[in-house]
């Protein structure tokens, strides 16, 4: 990741980016502990290298967004709950306004999610 969360993030050898708009839904920990931001489907989108990006099956039900050259994988997308989760954490957290639904807190917390909440 070159990038922070908001604007573009572009794999290791940059055939693939992505464009990422407006603020995440959540930030939390994935299941080893690693900060994640937890973003809407639909603020992400392909800014290049679409050939590149290896959309594959994960093991909880979700997608895995990688490069095909670098193999870095971008993020994980769960269509079904309408999320994408990416590595890291937004620098600047003061404008963040989470409109997490108790339900799509439950759906990531069932796959093995925890979300911070700002409290
Ligand atoms: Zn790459």
């Amino acid at each position: 990741m070159s990038n922070g969360p908001y604007g573009k993030i572009t794999c290791d050898c940059g055939a693939v980016s992505l464009l990422v708009s407006g603020a995440p839904l959540a930030l939390g920990q994935d299941t080893k502990g690693a900060r994640v931001a937890f973003w809407p489907l639909d603020a992400v989108q392909v800014g290049q290298g679409a050939d590149e990006l290896d959309v594959s099956p994960d093991d909880r039900g979700g997608d895995t967004w990688a490069c095909r050259r670098c193999d870095e994988c971008l993020l994980h997308a769960h269509d079904e709950a309408d999320f994408a989760v990416m590595a890291g954490h937004p620098e600047d957290t003061a404008d963040l306004a989470p409109e997490l639904s108790s339900s799509r807190q439950r759906r990531l917390e069932e796959l093995g999610y925890r979300v911070v909440t700002g409290e």
